[in-house]
């Protein structure tokens, strides 16, 4: 059975920016964190970010959309400022905007693989600078999207991976450099989830499917509700002595 039901106050009294805050995952962990009790700034390129953190108000909880692209510099940082120019501190930091595109590797266009380090890997270090020095005050928490691609092979996804592969080292660096100083770094690494990113994936036609065929065996469970729970678990103080860990939500496809 799943059970993903909201922890009440668990982070009552925190406040959390969720990038890609408008659909799937991060959406999900957005209106999680307001459920569970924070002050949720949501974040998305897309206008209907809005309508996230008036979910979240309509709800009983507080929260607060920026509408901003995390590849530009200007646009990651502003979430942070405004967590801080808003409710004064940062707890919460979960980096989940992400993009995804496939291709043979060896036609991928220049422009495909700009775009996917800007905003899956670039953008995750502009909004993770920006928002350090708060969190070592607060002594907060940061979970980032990773994903399996980071982990094992994914054909016909090399900037992608490249991009979650960065991340993911980029999680380890800092759980271990910002450790004493009372920050944890983790990253979630999901399978196949069904969200539109997925729904709206373009595979080249000329593929050998079998090389994409990982069976997930909880395939009943790919909802980003299930991702949205583990994110919150790792930023939760009861998963305080996790550090630098990835933890993957893939049914135990890569088990
Ligand atoms: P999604 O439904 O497409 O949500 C991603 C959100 O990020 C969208 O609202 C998107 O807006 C937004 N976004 C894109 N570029 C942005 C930018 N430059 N600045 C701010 N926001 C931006 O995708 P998802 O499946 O929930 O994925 C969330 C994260 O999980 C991603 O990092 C993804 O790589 C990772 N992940 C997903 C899966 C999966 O199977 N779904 C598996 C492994 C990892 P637009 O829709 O306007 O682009």
């Amino acid at each position: 059975m799943s059970d993903t039901t909201p922890h009440p106050n668990r982070f009552a009294g925190k406040v959390a920016v969720v990038t890609g805050a408008a659909s799937g995952i991060g959406r999900e962990t957005a209106l999680r964190l307001g459920a569970e009790g924070a002050s949720v700034i949501a974040v998305d390129i897309a206008a209907d970010v809005d309508g996230v953190a008036a979910q979240i108000v309509e709800a009983g909880g507080t929260a607060l959309a920026v509408q901003s692209d995390v590849s530009e510099r200007a646009g990651a940082e502003a979430p942070v400022d405004a967590a801080l120019d808003e409710y004064g501190q940062l707890d919460v930091l979960c980096n989940i905007a992400g993009i995804l595109a496939a291709a043979h590797s060896d036609q991928v266009p220049d422009e495909q693989w700009e775009r996917i380090i800007a905003v899956n890997l670039t953008g995750v270090f502009y909004t993770t600078r920006r928002a350090l020095p708060a969190l070592v005050e607060s002594k907060g928490s940061i979970v980032m999207a990773a994903s399996t691609s980071a982990l094992s092979g994914h054909p016909w996804m090399t900037a992608y991976s490249a991009s979650k592969g960065g991340v993911l080292a980029m999680t380890r660096t800092l759980a271990m450099e910002y450790a004493r100083r009372g920050v944890r770094v983790n990253a979630v690494a999901p399978g196949g989830i069904t969200t539109p990113m997925v729904g709206g994936l373009q595979l080249p036609d000329d593929i050998d499917f079998s090389l994409f065929d990982r069976i997930s065996p909880l395939d009943e469970f790919r909802g980003p509700e299930t991702v949205a729970s583990a994110i919150c678990f790792l930023a939760a103080p009861e998963a305080a002595h996790i550090n630098g860990e990835v933890l993957r939500v893939d049914g135990g496809t890569l088990a």
